[in-house]
């Protein structure tokens, strides 16, 4: 294949965020972002990465994704990077909801446009936003092969005994509720990256990999499939996030609406917006919690510890999942940046043959590594997601499969 550009779209409500890479060493050439879509005080920040230029910031209303898109072409063609250029191989889309359809990347067509728009009642959020850049995408350059990359797919290995809640099947499959797992493009990035730091083959090694960013998520990854993961029918369940709950008795939502006089619609903003860190003690951000707590807040210091219990409880309940265990891989923001949460999350679970290294885990570094001591049975990792480069690579190794 000539042409060995890719173009990574990630389209929210009013965003859409851009990686432009050349897949000839994965050098990223170009990267932007695009916010407030459709208001007043809409923001380009465009940075040309090739040429190592000035991150460029245009500001003033950008109506809609597809003035948007037009907007990121012409930062690019001021780059010699147009999307009309020969070099580009394709564009891959990030996309939240694949359901139980999707397993794996798909070539954009009609056919898997209206699938994934049959998806929007489980993905009312994402999937119409994903939708909207995908068209603007495809209308701009209808000649050129479009791929789409799901959260779920990854996780769409789980065996049923993990996928399935316990109730009615024929109610289920009615209305498509199981365990469907998001940030699938992470988890099978991180895992694959921990068992390459550690030497060894994906399928030789069970990783559990704890994805801490504003959302979060855990999965129990067994050589290189995955097994379970937190996240459900929706990103809501699991780990305790910036603003979602995660775990709580479904029986707190009958009670809200029930005694609290709530509506559906308030208690998913509750749960969904005002819940997790932020609805504990005010701030979602874990450097301002640390810096709270190093102050002796109290309500900082709970948020942190409840955060923390629920982290390990899904690290044991992984570990009795996988049986073996080889390594647990902290990523992204919070994993990535927060020594703290990761000692507190693997703190006396020594029988486990779990424990980090004090030294190890207070360096920083943008480079995967090890930080439990070379004594542990368990590698515990530190290992930087990359989701824009795994859907690249995904794109661009399906496209190269097709031509
Ligand atoms: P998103 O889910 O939005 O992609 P990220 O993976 O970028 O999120 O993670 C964002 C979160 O990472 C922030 O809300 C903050 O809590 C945390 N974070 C970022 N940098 C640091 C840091 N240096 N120390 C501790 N936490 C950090």
């Amino acid at each position: 294949m000539t042409a060995t550009r890719v173009l990574v779209l990630n389209s929210g409500s009013s965003s859409l965020k851009y990686q432009l890479l050349d897949m000839r060493d994965s050098s990223r050439l170009a990267a932007g972002l695009v916010e407030r879509i459709g208001e007043q005080t809409s923001r380009l920040k465009h940075t040309p990465l090739a040429s190592g230029g000035d991150a460029r910031e245009a500001d003033g209303p950008i109506a809609d994704h597809d003035a948007a898109l037009k907007a990121v072409a012409q930062e690019l063609s001021r780059d010699g990077l147009g999307l009309d250029s020969p070099d580009l191989a394709a564009i891959g889309h990030r996309v939240v909801h694949g359901g139980m359809f999707f397993t794996e990347p798909t070539v954009i067509d009609d056919a898997v446009i209206a699938e994934i728009e049959r998806l929007i009642p489980v993905a009312p959020l994402h999937n119409p936003a994903n939708l909207t850049g995908i068209r603007t995408a495809r209308a701009l350059r209808p000649d050129l092969p479009q791929v789409a990359v799901f959260d779920t797919a990854f996780h769409t290995t789980m065996p049923e005994s993990a996928a399935r809640y316990a109730i009615d099947p024929r109610i289920a499959d009615r209305h498509r509720i199981r365990r469907y797992g998001f940030h699938g493009t992470s988890h099978a990035y991180v895992s694959r990256a921990t068992a390459a730091l550690l030497g060894r083959a994906p399928e030789d090694v069970n990783v559990i990999v704890l994805h801490l960013g504003n959302g979060a998520s855990a999965s129990a990854v067994r050589g290189g499939r995955c097994v379970d993961t937190s996240m459900g029918l929706t990103p809501l369940e699991g780990l305790v996030m910036g603003t979602r709950s995660g775990d709580l008795d479904p029986a707190v939502i009958f009670h809200l609406a029930r005694v609290g006089g709530m509506s559906m619609d308030e208690i998913d903003t509750l749960l969904n917006k005002r819940s997790g860190l932020f609805g504990l003690c005010g701030d979602n951000d874990m450097r301002e919690i640390r810096r709270r707590i190093d102050e002796g807040d109290e309500a900082a210091a709970l948020a942190f510890d409840i955060y923390v219990h629920r982290l390990k409880k899904y690290i044991g309940a992984y570990y009795a999942v996988l049986g073996t265990v080889d390594a647990v891989a902290f990523t992204a923001g919070v994993g990535e940046n927060a020594a703290p949460v990761r000692e507190a999350a693997v703190a006396g679970l020594e029988g486990l043959g779990l424990a980090v290294d004090p030294e190890r885990n207070a360096v920083r570094g943008d480079r995967p590594r090890i930080v439990s001591p070379d004594s542990a049975r368990v590698a515990v990792a530190v290992v930087p997601t990359d989701e824009e480069l795994e859907i690249a690579t995904q794109t661009y190794a399906l496209v190269g499969k097709n031509t």
